[in-house]
């Protein structure tokens, strides 16, 4: 008997796996359908032995010293400031735009100062900032809109910029300063050694077991466990029963090239050329020495693993329903991106994982009641005895 049967290995759910079984000498077994621990953030040795992230580039930035010093507990760090450039008009400028991405654009010699008066002239002032579009014009004018953001957008989201909440191109505000960082947050760093070894640090306890290449559904009637908590899309743990929340996927094209570096910067964003978004050359983010490079394409499409919950009010609202049927539960718990329906960075996952696991430790895990966790569902195939795949890794 478990105490939790945490669904999802990523940051949401290894982080409560450690917390519980750390602090409540809790008995936990965490699964994930994938073939290793890490979620999103996973990342390997490829075939010429550069360390790649699999789901594309994942950058560790916060304002949070609880959230660092955590992490830190399981992983040295190293410095890293992450900056962008951006394929616009033939050229390479960095992105964030700043004053010198308008000087590079448009011949100009601004000061930052004056960067500030030309933006005030372009931009197009809106009474209620609502949409992505709202944000971007309003901040930069149309044309810098419609070089940077607009077509960007559409590729990634399918959806023009004026159907995406404010919050989603707001990710990316301009400045005008010079400062050509893609994050301003104080505390800003990779993982000496990567993200799969520090979650092999965080899982490595004598509590925890770990199951792999298993769903959910697979397993949920053969795994005894006291309550549960669910890291993946909530509207497939609800079966969709209100339909299904959308979200955004991507196909990575992972490519090595016989040559020290493939381009001038960590990551070019392509907002109007070619079918993917950005390349990512995963040297600059770790730091590794080697003689080939590797890099990572990014194509957005509509199927395949969920990655993007799409900001959009009738997909809160929609969600909103499903969390009011989480809330029912007393003994399920959602928590991370997916779970959650937030489009949220790692670090703002930790920060919710770290609140969810409080509140748990707080109750006293010994007297939880072994009630139900299932929810109420009319299609669910019942009885099943088969198709398990704990031999081995775990035990009830
Ligand atoms: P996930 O990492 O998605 O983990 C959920 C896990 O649950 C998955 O491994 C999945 O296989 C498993 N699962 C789901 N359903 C089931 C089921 N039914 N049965 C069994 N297992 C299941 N954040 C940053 O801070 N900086 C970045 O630079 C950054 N870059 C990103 C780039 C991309 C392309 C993407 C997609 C995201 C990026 N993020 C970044 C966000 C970051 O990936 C997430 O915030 C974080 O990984 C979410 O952790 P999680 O545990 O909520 O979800
Ligand atoms: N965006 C854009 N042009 C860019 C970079 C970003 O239009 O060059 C918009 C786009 O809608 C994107 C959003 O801003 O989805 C957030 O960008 P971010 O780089 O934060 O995306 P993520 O790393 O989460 O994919």
């Amino acid at each position: 008997m478990f105490d939790y049967l945490i669904v999802g290995a990523g940051f949401a759910g290894s982080i409560l796996a450690e917390r519980l079984a750390a602090r409540s000498d809790a008995k936990v077994l965490v699964m994930d359908k994938r073939n290793h621990i890490a979620g999103n953030a996973y990342d390997f040795y490829d075939d010429a032995g550069v360390l790649v992230h699999k789901y594309g580039p994942h950058i560790f930035h916060t304002n949070s010293e609880k959230v660092f010093e955590y992490l830190s507990r399981f992983t040295e760090w190293r410095p890293y400031e992450h900056r962008v450039q951006a394929s616009v008009d033939g050229q390479l400028v960095p992105m964030p735009i700043n004053t010198d991405t308008l000087n590079k654009l448009y011949g100009m010699n601004l000061t930052c100062q004056e960067a500030e008066g030309f933006l005030a002239s372009v931009a197009e002032p809106r009474a209620e900032i609502k949409t992505s579009e709202d944000a971007v014009v309003s901040r930069v004018g149309r044309d810098l809109y419609e070089k940077f953001f607009r077509n960007y957008t559409r590729k990634q989201w399918a959806l023009d910029p004026s159907e995406l909440d404010a919050a989603v191109a707001a990710r990316v505000p301009a400045r005008t300063s010079k400062d050509d960082r893609y994050f301003t947050d104080k505390l800003q760093a990779m993982p000496l050694n990567g993200y799969t070894r520090m979650f092999e640090r965080m899982l490595d306890h004598p509590n925890i077991r770990i199951m792999l290449n298993t769903t959910y559904r697979e397993v949920e009637q053969e795994v005894q466990f006291k309550e549960l908590i669910f890291t993946g899309p909530i509207d497939e743990y609800f079966e969709y029963c209100y339909g299904r929340l959308p979200y955004r996927s991507l196909h990575f094209k992972h490519q090595t090239f016989d040559r020290e570096l493939y381009q001038p910067a960590a990551v070019v964003n392509y907002p109007n050329e070619h079918a993917y978004t950005r390349v990512t050359e995963f040297k600059y983010l770790t730091g590794q020495e080697h003689p080939k490079t590797s890099v990572v394409f990014e194509y957005p499409r509509a199927e395949g693993d969920p990655y993007y919950p799409i900001p959009q009010p009738q997909n809160a609202e929609l969600y909103a329903r499903y969390k009011a049927l989480g809330d029912a539960l007393p003994n399920v718990h959602f928590a991370g991106r997916l779970a959650t329906y937030r489009y949220y960075n790692m670090d703002q996952v930790v920060a919710q994982a770290l609140m969810l696991a409080d509140r748990l430790t707080a109750r006293n895990p010994g007297t939880s009641p072994l009630a139900s966790v299932h929810p109420p569902s009319a299609t669910r195939e019942e009885g099943r005895t088969n198709g398990s795949k704990l031999n081995g890794t775990a035990t009830a």
